[in-house]
């Protein structure tokens, strides 16, 4: 089974910037060409609403899965909206994006009652964690997952796009910790041809396949271009056919829990 884990579209085709076409209907094309056995949307309240991309998957029932997201704006009340909405949906896990929703390291005792009741409804946390735009510099995504990982053991944690530029560093973070994944989206198609193309896959095979979850962040990269172009760096850099089904399809059905 081929899983991307990791795709967006928005209400407004130009909602994810305008050199990208995030309609539903452009997706549903890329989808229907492409190789994918499954596809996961990640909403970000209020951005990308829940709803809407409940919506979408109801265009290809079984094949196009949503993660849950919370609207960090509720205060308090975000915990237990959230609680609500894992006992509603059929969501895969929960979406944060400190960057678009405004989530910092001094909101961890909240953020990590949240992840509580994430893993109490058995579902992983995925973390943006690709520092960009103003206060790039200053991200601390990967601050928010170490504090998350000490605040709710056991929780599945997944550091989205393997921590960008800082992959070293979310390396040795993952790797204190089982419960701790990789999100293999966009990263490579950032770096590819420079040197840091070396360290994505040196932490890919440090951490092991078994760790890591493929996704593309569409419409960031293409469906199938970004999927054709993951495959044939893992064959260059020696990854055996096992390791690739742990990567494009196992690791995800365990950590998300997709049958
Ligand atoms: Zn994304």
């Amino acid at each position: 089974m081929i899983i991307d884990s990791h795709a967006h579209v928005h209400p407004d085709p130009g909602g994810l910037g305008p050199k990208q076409d995030a309609s539903v209907d452009a997706f549903l094309t890329a989808l229907d060409a492409s190789p994918l056995d499954r596809v996961v949307l990640l909403p970000i309240e209020p951005f990308i609403p829940v709803d809407f991309v409940f919506d979408v998957a109801a265009r290809r029932p079984g094949k196009i899965l949503c993660y849950g997201s919370v609207d960090w704006r509720l205060g308090a009340g975000a915990v237990e909206a959230f609680d609500a909405l894992a006992s509603e949906r059929p969501i895969r896990g929960l979406k944060l994006h400190p960057r678009r929703q405004g989530i910092t390291l001094a909101d961890i005792d909240r953020l990590a009652e949240l992840v509580r009741v994430a893993h109490r409804h058995e579902l992983p946390t995925l973390v943006d964690c690709f520092p960009y735009g103003k206060g790039a510099l200053r991200d601390e995504s990967l601050e928010i997952v170490e504090a998350l990982a000490e605040a709710a053991p056991g929780a599945h944690i997944i550091i989205a796009h393997m921590g960008g530029i800082r992959i070293l560093d979310a390396l040795i973070l993952a790797r204190t910790s089982y419960t701790i994944h990789f999100d293999l989206s966009l990263t490579f198609d950032v770096y590819r041809g420079s040197h840091i193309e070396q360290d994505i896959f040196y932490a890919i095979r440090r951490l092991g396949p078994s760790r890591c979850l493929y996704g593309s962040d569409y419409p960031d990269t293409d469906l199938t271009g970004y999927l054709k172009g993951f495959r044939e760096a893992l064959d260059s850099h020696g990854f055996t056919g096992e390791d690739q089904d742990w990567i494009f399809g196992k690791t995800a059905q365990e950590v998300l829990r997709i049958p």
